[in-house]
This record gives C-alpha cells, structure tokens and sequence, in this order.
C-alpha cells in the first residue's frame, strides 16, 4: 500500500505516518527527516538545504524529487510505503507519477491557530526523532531512547508563519490534484485518536 501524508506543517503528519508505517509495516520516508539527517553529517545536500530550510522555503524540486525517486527503489519499499512531507507541489506530485503509484491520500486537517501553537511548542529528540510537545512532555530527556530534546530552528515563530504561507501557496493545490484519492480527517486531541479512522480506513484499501 502506497501512501501520502498530507497536511500543514505541524498538522502532525509525522506522528501519523509513524503510527501508519507501524500498524502496516511499511517505511516511513519523511524528507524533512532526510534533510535533517543531511544537515546532521554535513552533506553536500545538507548544505544546499539548511539555508532554505531555516528561511521556511522549499528545498529544490530537482534535489528532492531525486533523493525520494532513489529512495523508493530500496527493498523495503517494495510492499508499500508512507510518504510524508513529499510532495509539497505540484511540479513533485507530477515527476512522482513516474516513479509510483499511489493509493490513498491522508489529509490531516488543523486549524491555523491551533498550528502555530502546536509547532512552536515542539521538540524532537536528537537521537531518534520522536516528536513531543511541551504541553503534554516538558522533559529535557526522550522518553524512548534518552536523547537530548531540541527546538527545530525553523520552529520559530516567524518562521512557522511563512512555512504555512507557503503550505497554502504550493502544497494546498495538491488537495484537488488529489481529490478522488483523499481521505480527509480532523486532528483531534490526541494522535491515537486523530489516527482511529485512518486506520480503518486504510484497512479497507487491501
Ligand atoms: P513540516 O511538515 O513540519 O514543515 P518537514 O520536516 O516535513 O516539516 O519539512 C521541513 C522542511 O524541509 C520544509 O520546510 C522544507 O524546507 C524542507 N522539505 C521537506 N520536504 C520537502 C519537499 N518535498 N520539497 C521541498 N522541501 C522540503
Ligand atoms: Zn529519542
């Protein structure tokens, strides 16, 4: 099963795509995670994106597309996959057609106020990338691996303002790009709980 994930920045798409990949034992391929893990180990590609990233611009379409395109070739992506963060325009989902097929199309719906107040609390562990809020996990340590949490730098305020600006401009189209594929679900309170359709939902697609 052939998946997309998406949803505004801090919509919790990667949350969701951790609990999909878990239940459907597909891989979650995250590009915001592939940009990070690049900027990590000073990458060539991690140079080009960490200036963009920081900015709340879009990372090339001729980078991503290529590192989600080799991606996808690997072995584990065989019985399917989970893509979140990817693609985030219209030129990406084209060039993707190419390469996959897809069969559902998640949405995650959050309302803009409630994003802001959600990103700007967020924090991801160093080591292994889970993602808590400081409304409901105030801790300095990961509660799965003992790792360092940390605040993204393009977490700020300001610059959560302009990634939603251009989640509106780029990414929002793909909503009626999509729109015989998508299955459309209100973030609720919890992730357990936002995540209960989709999971029935996705049980009926095989
Ligand atoms: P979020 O969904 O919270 O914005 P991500 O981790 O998905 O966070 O992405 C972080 C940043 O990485 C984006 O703001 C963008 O700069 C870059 N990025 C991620 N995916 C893509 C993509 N498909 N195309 C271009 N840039 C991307
Ligand atoms: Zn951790």
């Amino acid at each position: 099963m052939n998946i997309i994930m998406l949803g505004a920045p801090g919509s919790g798409k990667g949350t969701m795509a951790k609990l999909i990949a878990n239940d459907f034992e597909i891989p979650h391929i995250s590009t915001g995670d592939i940009f990070r893990e690049n900027i990590k180990n000073q990458t060539e590609i991690g140079k080009q994106a960490k200036e963009l990233i920081d900015k709340g611009e879009l990372v090339s379409d001729e980078i991503t597309i290529k590192i989600v395109e080799n991606r996808l070739k690997e072995d584990d992506c065989k019985n399917g996959f989970i893509l979140d963060g990817f693609p985030r325009n219209l030129v990406q989902a084209k060039a993707l057609e190419n390469f996959a097929k897809i069969d559902r199309v998640i949405l995650l719906e959050v309302p803009d106020e409630e994003i802001e107040r959600r990103i700007v609390g967020r924090r991801a562990c160093k080591n292994c990338g889970e993602i808590y809020n400081i409304d409901t996990y105030n801790k300095k340590a990961c509660e799965k691996c003992g790792g360092e949490l940390y605040q993204r730098d393009d977490d700020k305020l300001e610059t959560v303002r302009h990634r939603l600006q251009v989640y509106k401009k780029q990414t929002a189209p793909l909503i009626e790009y999509y729109r015989d594929n998508i299955f459309r679900v209100e973030g609720k309170e919890t992730a357990q709980e936002t995540y209960e359709p989709v999971k029935i939902e996705l049980s009926l697609v095989n």
